[in-house]
């Protein structure tokens, strides 16, 4: 491994150096340093900053602090009640030990699981811009078939982005330039022609907390995973689902798919399809089929595309109650 420099923030300034990075549990990004893959020469360790609560907004809603642990934020009464999407997403995800020091803003940021990315050997223009995509012909059955581009297929790994995502969370971010809230769905970037970037953070900003709207279709919602193993695996494809029936009909429904993109994918074209119709397996499985057109799967990932309509079926449906 590099040598580096270790600081203990007591600032969100204190990242800003150009070649420092913000420390939280280090299950990522100690990983990728060990590997060669980042190279900071600067730890910022953001463990002392005061951003350790799950408090409740005004608005009804909760204010997670970027230094909340993935364990405790699962375990938080709050949060299994009123988004037991966000709890289920958390408790999918890693080991035990992983999540008890994984955090909120760490588990955000956590960098693609792309083999060839996690080599330092081998061309990859996320970590080596201009260097090839050697995915794109070789190892990518766990990768994109939606929002990819010529230049790079990466998913993002995190079960709770997904989450956050369908739940319309916004992040709190403090930088150089002030404060500023990014909607979650606005946090991660599709490569286009700049894979290197895989957010729209700049240089220096620290997340500080996550807002959950307060959101009452949320009650009844759910997170469904499939994975190579049944523990400890990332996802190969992920749903999560919130759903509220008024009259057998849908009056509101949230949904957001996992590992199919370089970002949580929002399902806003199967929402739509299914706002104010009947529930039904038969319209879940066809509001999926019409988000899932615009996919273009890779010669090894085209598996996907069923997966995902079967899962978003199978979680709609037993959130509806109707278990045909
Ligand atoms: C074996 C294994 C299995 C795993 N399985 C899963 C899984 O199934 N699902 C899943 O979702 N995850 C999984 N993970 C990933 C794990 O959840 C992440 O490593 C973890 O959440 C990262 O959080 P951290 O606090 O350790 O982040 P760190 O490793 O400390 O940081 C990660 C990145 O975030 C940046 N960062 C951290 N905090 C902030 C902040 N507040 N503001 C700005 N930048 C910040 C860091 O600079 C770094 O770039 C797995 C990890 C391992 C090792
Ligand atoms: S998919 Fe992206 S991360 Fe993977 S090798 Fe291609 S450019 Fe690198």
């Amino acid at each position: 491994m590099k040598t580096f420099e270790y600081r203990t923030a007591t600032t969100p300034a204190d990242g800003l150096a150009p070649n420092a990075v913000f420390l939280a549990g280090g299950t990522n990004l100690v990983d990728l340093m060990k590997l060669g893959v980042a190279t900071p020469d600067i730890l910022v360790d953001v463990n002392r900053l005061p951003l350790h609560e799950v408090a409740e907004l005004p608005t009804g809603g909760l204010r997670i602090g970027a230094g909340v642990r993935n364990s405790d934020l699962a375990a938080d009464r709050r949060v299994r009640t009123a988004y037991p999407v966000l709890s289920q997403a958390l408790l999918s995800g890693a080991s035990g030990q992983l999540r008890n020091m994984a955090t909120t803003g760490g588990n955000l940021l956590q960098r693609t699981r792309c083999r060839y990315f996690m080599d330092a050997g081998m061309p990859c223009n996320k970590h080596r811009p201009g260097s090839g995509c050697p995915a794109r012909d070789g190892d990518h059955r766990n990768l994109a078939i939606l929002g990819g581009s010529p230049a790079c297929v990466a998913t993002h790994p995190s079960d709770m982005a997904v989450a956050l995502t369908a739940l319309d969370a916004v992040v709190q971010v403090d930088g150089p330039t002030g404060r500023r809230e990014i909607p979650v769905t606005e946090l991660y970037r599709l490569p286009e022609d700049a894979p290197e970037r895989d957010t729209t953070l700049e240089h220096g900003e620290l997340i500080t907390a996550v807002d959950l709207p307060a959101l009452p279709v949320a009650a009844r919602s759910a997170y469904r995973k499939a994975r190579d193993r049944a523990s400890f695996a990332f996802a190969i494809g992920s749903v999560a689902a919130a759903l509220a029936i008024e009259d057998g009909l849908v009056s509101d429904v949230r949904l957001a798919f996992g590992a199919v993109a370089a970002k949580p994918w929002r399902a806003s074209v199967a929402e739509a399809e299914l706002r104010g119709g009947p529930a039904t397996r038969e319209r879940f499985l066809a509001a999926a089929e019409a988000e899932l057109a615009a996919a273009r799967p890779l010669r090894d990932n085209a598996y996907k595309i069923p997966l995902i309509r079967n899962l978003t079926a199978a979680v709609l449906t037993s959130l509806s109650g109707d278990v045909r």
